[in-house]
Order: C-alpha cells, then sequence, then structure tokens
C-alpha cells in the first residue's frame, strides 16, 4: 500500500545506488529528486555480475523479473592458469539452487534502462554536479557547479566514489589505489561463441571473459601498474594483444573483435572502510560509503542491496535521520567485509612471481568444493 510523504528528499547521483535509492523511496511513498553531474543520462559502461544477493534485493525491490529479462544467467565461473587450465570451478547452478536465486550477468546500460524505467514520476534532473551542502537548521542545502542549489530536508549521496560531500563529511576518505590497472570492453559474441564465464590468473595479470545477454560478451585485463599510468592509459588493443601473447587463444581472439574505440580503462580503486554512513538527514549509500574493488564482483550488487535495507527501514517508518541511523547500523558489518576481502582477493589474484603463483594455484587447487560453497553462502547472505 502506498502511502504519501511529502518530506524533501534529494538524491546526488543517478548512478547504481541513486536509481535504486529512488525506487526504494518512491515504493515507500515518498517523492525524491535526483541530481546527476552528467549532461544526459546516456548508456555508459559494460559488463556487470549480478550475484543472487543482488538479484533476492531487486526482489524486495519489486523489481526481479524486469531485471532478470534483461540478464544472462551465470551457470558457472572458473579461474584458470595461463596454459589454460584450471585453477578452481564454481558451479554456479548448483550454488543457486541451494540458495533459491540464480546469479545474473547484465550489461550496465540495460540495468541502466530498467532502473530509470521503474520511477517516470521522478524528477531527474541531469547537468547537476554536486560541489558542496550546507547543513542549516532544518534543512541541507545541496550546492551545484552551475551555481544553482536546492533546499532539501533530507541529502541521499549516491554520487560514487569520487564523492564531494562523502569527503567533506569524512575528511581522509579519498579512494586509494589497488595498485592495478583495467581495461574493459563488450563485444559481439557470435563468431566468438564463448559460453561460460572465466578468469585467467597469469604472470602478466588477469584476463577475464563473462557472456551477456543478446549474444553479447564482457571482457577484462587487469595488469599491475602505478597509479594513472600514461603508457597503459594510451595502450591500444594491439598492445594488449602483445601483452597477453602468452595466454590462451581464446584471449587474442576476444581482443581481435574488439574495436580500439570499444575500450574503457580505469585504475582500480576502492574505498577504505568508514566507521559511518548516517550523518544526521545525510546518508551516504553505494560506492559514496563503500566503494570495493571489483574482484568479487560486488559494487553494484551491494549499492542494490543498500536500497533493499533503505526501503525496509523505510517502511518501519519515523524519522527519516533515525531511519538512515538504523540503515547504517545493519550495513556497516557486511560492507567492510567485502571491501576487505575483495582487496585481499585482488593481492592473491594480482600476483606476477613464479614462485607465488605456483604455490597459490597449488593452494587454490586443493580447496574442498565445501569451503568455496561455504563462501559464497555468507556472501548471498542479505542484510534485509
Ligand atoms: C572494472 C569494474 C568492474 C566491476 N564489476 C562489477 C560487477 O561485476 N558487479 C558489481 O556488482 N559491481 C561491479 N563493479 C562496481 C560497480 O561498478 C559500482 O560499485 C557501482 O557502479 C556503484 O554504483 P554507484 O551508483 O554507487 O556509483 P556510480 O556507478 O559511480 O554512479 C555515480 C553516479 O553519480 C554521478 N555523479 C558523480 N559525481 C556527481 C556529483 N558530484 N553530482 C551529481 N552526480 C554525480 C555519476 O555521473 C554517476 O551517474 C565494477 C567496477 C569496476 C571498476
Amino acid at each position: 500500500m502506498k502511502k504519501s510523504n511529502n518530506r524533501n528528499v534529494a538524491i546526488v547521483g543517478g548512478g547504481i545506488a541513486g536509481l535504486a535509492a529512488a525506487i526504494a523511496f518512491r515504493k515507500a511513498g515518498y517523492t525524491p529528486v535526483v541530481f546527476e553531474a552528467a549532461e544526459t543520462m546516456k548508456p555508459v559502461g559494460a559488463g556487470l555480475g549480478l550475484a543472487a544477493n543482488a538479484i533476492k534485493a531487486f526482489d524486495k525491490l519489486g523489481i526481479k523479473n524486469e531485471i532478470v529479462e534483461r540478464g544472462r544467467i551465470l551457470s558457472s565461473f572458473t579461474i584458470k592458469d595461463e596454459k589454460d587450465k584450471t585453477i578452481t570451478y564454481t558451479d554456479s547452478l548448483k550454488i543457486s539452487r541451494e540458495y533459491g536465486i540464480d546469479n545474473f550477468t547484465i550489461h550496465r546500460a540495460a540495468l541502466h534502462e530498467v532502473l530509470l524505467a521503474q520511477i517516470p514520476e521522478v524528477k531527474l534532473y541531469t547537468g547537476k554536479k554536486c560541489v558542496d551542502y550546507v547543513i542549516k537548521e532544518n534543512n541541507v542545502q545541496v550546492l551545484f557547479k552551475d551555481g544553482s542549489s536546492f533546499d532539501a530536508d533530507y541529502l541521499i549521496v549516491a554520487d560514487g566514489i569520487h564523492s564531494a560531500v562523502r569527503q567533506k563529511l569524512v575528511p581522509g576518505s579519498a579512494p586509494r589505489f589497488a595498485g592495478y590497472t583495467c581495461w574493459r570492453a563488450v563485444v559481439d559474441n557470435t563468431a566468438l561463441k564463448i559460453n561460460n564465464s572465466y578468469e585467467i590468473w597469469g604472470s602478466q595479470g588477469r584476463f577475464g571473459a563473462v557472456p551477456l545477454a543478446d549474444n553479447q560478451l564482457y571482457w577484462f585485463a587487469t595488469v599491475n601498474s602505478t597509479a594513472n599510468n600514461t603508457s597503459f592509459k594510451n595502450f591500444t588493443i594491439a598492445d594488449l594483444k602483445t601483452w597477453f601473447a602468452k595466454y590462451p587463444q581464446e584471449t587474442a581472439a576476444i581482443l581481435n573483435s574488439t574495436p580500439d574505440d570499444a575500450l574503457i580503462w580505469n585504475d582500480i580503486i576502492d574505498l577504505k572502510p568508514i566507521s559511518k554512513y548516517a550523518f544526521g538527514n545525510v546518508l551516504l549509500l553505494g560506492d559514496a560509503a563503500h566503494a570495493t574493488t571489483p574482484n568479487m564482483g560486488q559494487g553494484a550488487c551491494q549499492a542494490v542491496e543498500d536500497a533493499a535495507v533503505l526501503y525496509d527501514e523505510l517502511l518501519k517508518g519515523g524519522e527519516l535521520s533515525n531511519v538512515f541511523l538504523s540503515f547504517e547500523k545493519r550495513r556497516l558489518k557486511r560492507t567492510h567485509f567485502i571491501t576487505n576481502q575483495s582487496a585481499r582477493i585482488g593481492k592473491i589474484a594480482q600476483a606476477t612471481n613464479p614462485f607465488m603463483i605456483k604455490v597459490r594455484n597449488a593452494l587454490f587447487r586443493s580447496l574442498p568444493a565445501s569451503t568455496k560453497e561455504k563462501q559464497f553462502k555468507k556472501l548471498y547472505q542479505t542484510d534485509f
């Protein structure tokens, strides 16, 4: 049942966290206003893994079917060495059968489209880069780069890892560089015919491939680097082919099917866990609160979990600043665990020393299936 609520909620950031939060507020009877820095809401980005915990969160928000329709089931995930020999194999279908929900992959643009379609009545202003805020007696004034401002009763900060508002609320919370850099692209999978997701852990870094719906393939590569390395920044497909020349032949085939202008490059960064997400009538969500490295494929999943927990708390009613505090109480431990665990996995996966690689691969190969399943089950135990 929808009740109406006239408190004025501003959401800064129209990414996955901001849009999922807008859906949560709408469902709970509020009409938030979203402010997005980009000039248009054009689809950007590559592929995403949406693990079962995110699908469960979408279910809570009432949009599981819409998401699943645009996604593709992730049936297995293999980690291999550069000679194409399996290090670990995860039967995702078996785990999800026990859990009751599948894991999916999706194009980020498709996910955005679905989220946007759920909130036609929400006002979304583009070209509105939030640069600061001022706390007033009973409200918060949001300041934009174009000189305009907006008076809100409550402010939801969902503007990603570089959030200026977070850095003002939590001084010293600048993003930290993980030590490796990443290229991504989405290509046509018709000729490649890659049906299973995998990641190669080799001496030159990692290379992974993930089939998406509509005969598309998402691939990514990560290489140890210094921050903002100009040489890597200018890498072309030809450079990547040379770099990964020793990797299984399929790697070259995938790279050959990628035009240079489809390459997305960025350093891998995260946020050292912070101890607060709720600050009176201001709440941090998604990457603005708990950005993680992509090693567990959980950043966006946690943003959606945020929205599901927020919805749960909104339904309980009460003053929103108390809702935000309850949200924080439920979310800190799990989001901290994911950020820390993901950073650890990244360090292990990016090893390039031949001896370390040998020991690591042997250790991972000897891991009993039950240990891996236990880890996945922990991942799927959501905060709602
Ligand atoms: C290589 C890579 C692979 C990944 N793979 C996965 C995966 O498989 N699964 C997964 O779950 N996650 C994955 N992630 C993480 C995921 O992309 C993020 O966690 C997710 O995008 C966070 O969503 P968000 O809305 O919090 O932030 P963002 O996606 O950063 O969105 C923030 C939004 O706010 C806008 N904005 C920025 N600044 C301002 C401002 N000042 N004012 C107003 N608006 C602003 C931006 O334009 C953007 O629209 C991956 C990340 C990377 C880098």
